[in-house]
């Protein structure tokens, strides 16, 4: 069966109260800088302050379903050269 591919931009970042690891797609965490409430502590929060690593994720998709994912791309070195 034919191998496609697909890719997600996630933005990797902690709690600043409670410390507890978050991933979520970078379009919601960090571009559009919206507050985040912890599921853990109930801190809200802006995840572009603790803003840990952000990172394109490569899908391998086989007949409609994911069967791997790897890390292509490492994006924040970029953004804070700019
Ligand atoms: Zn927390």
């Amino acid at each position: 069966m034919e191998r496609e591919r697909a890719w997600l931009d996630v933005a990797l970042f902690r709690c600043p109260s409670c410390g507890r690891l978050y991933a979520e797609a970078s379009w919601y965490a960090v571009e559009l800088g919206c507050e985040i409430e912890c599921g853990s502590c109930g801190t809200s929060f802006n995840p572009r302050e603790t803003l840990l690593d952000r990172v394109m994720l490569e899908f391998e998709v086989s007949g409609g379903r994911a069967i791997g994912v790897s890390i292509v791309e490492h994006l924040l070195e970029r953004e804070k050269g700019a």
